[in-house]
């Protein structure tokens, strides 16, 4: 099924992100717990790719298996910076062969060993060409875009960042995740400034469930991701309690995204990173304030 047939409905679309293993030893118990995310039957799934080819063989294999026992429908991520050709069509074909429909085309992070190397040659660049080469695939994908609320932390500034993520509207993008935020204000100030820049695709907002106090400094190095002081105080009072900040992470997040639905957003991404328990208590949760089995 094509994302974007559900990311039009105006009912709540729940999906869930779970990343590939790192090595074949942790590949079982992966495996495990997506299997164990697609069982609470979520609107879809996504399965990270690991930029520099660390994890990303594992990507379709997952995205394969759920797709098949579960019949949830995929998202199978794909990133290209620094990628040969080859390689990238040799992935997008392997992604027709097993019928992968929907693709989130990244550019993936510049890591500091690609930020010093030669950029001559590389043939993608950014994300938009990656869009191009799906576009050009002979295969009707839907296709993904990432955007940043608060900015790409590469770009001067917002309006050419978001001059940019038109640019990949333009080239074929069918809708927009964004990259997650913990204060939804930035949100609805970014969706203002890209509906007047004429985007008009769906946006799946991201949200990340901070289930431990070691989490946060990663979360927010990797995004750039502003923490407010609210969540600050949170982390702080219940951060030595494991079970403590366990719920009170799931309870932060359920409130986002209450707060999200009560302003008009009905696709929300939770980044659950293969926990099950957690993507179920917030589907639970939600379920209950909605008065539906989500
Ligand atoms: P781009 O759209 O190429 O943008 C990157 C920067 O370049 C921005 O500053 C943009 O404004 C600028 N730019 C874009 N086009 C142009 C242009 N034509 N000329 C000049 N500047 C331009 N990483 C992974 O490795 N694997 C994953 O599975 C993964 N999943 C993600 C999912 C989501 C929802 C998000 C938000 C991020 C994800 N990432 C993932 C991280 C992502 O790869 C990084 O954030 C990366 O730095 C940028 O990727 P992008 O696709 O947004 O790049």
């Amino acid at each position: 099924m094509k994302l974007i047939d559900i990311l039009k409905k105006s009912t709540l679309s729940l999906s869930f992100e779970v990343f590939p293993p790192k090595n074949s030893t942790s590949f079982e118990n992966v495996r495990l717990a997506t299997e164990e995310i697609a069982g609470l039957n979520p609107s879809f799934m996504s399965v990270t790719y690991g930029a520099g080819g660390g994890t990303s063989r594992y990507t379709l294999e997952i995205a394969k298996s759920i797709k098949a026992k579960y019949n949830v429908p995929m998202l199978a991520h794909l990133t290209c910076v620094s990628s040969t050709k080859e390689t990238v069509i040799s992935q997008i074909e392997e992604m027709k062969k097993l019928g992968i429909e929907n693709v989130m085309a990244l550019r993936g992070d510049l890591t500091p060993e690609l930020e010093n190397t030669d950029r001559h040659g590389w043939q993608y660049r950014h994300a938009v060409d990656l869009i191009h080469e799906l576009k050009n695939s002979g295969a009707d994908f839907c296709i993904g875009g990432a955007c940043y609320p608060e900015i790409h932390p590469e770009s001067r500034n917002q309006k050419e960042d978001i001059l940019h993520l038109k640019e990949k509207v333009d080239a074929g993008c069918d809708f927009l995740t964004t990259q997650m935020f913990f204060d939804n204000n930035l949100l609805y100030n970014f969706l203002y400034k890209i509906r007047e820049a004429g985007i008009t695709v769906p946006i799946v907002a991201g949200i990340m469930p901070i289930t431990n106090a070691n989490q946060v400094e990663r979360a927010i190095k990797l995004s750039g991701s502003f923490m407010p002081q609210r969540f600050k105080s949170i982390v702080d009072k219940f951060g030595s309690s494991a079970a403590a900040m366990k719920q009170a992470g799931i309870a932060y997040a359920t409130d986002q995204i209450i707060d999200l639905y009560a302003n008009g957003i009905t696709n929300v991404h939770v980044y659950s990173m293969n926990k099950p328990d957690v993507a179920g208590c917030i589907q639970n949760n939600l379920s209950d304030i909605l008065g539906q089995k989500l």
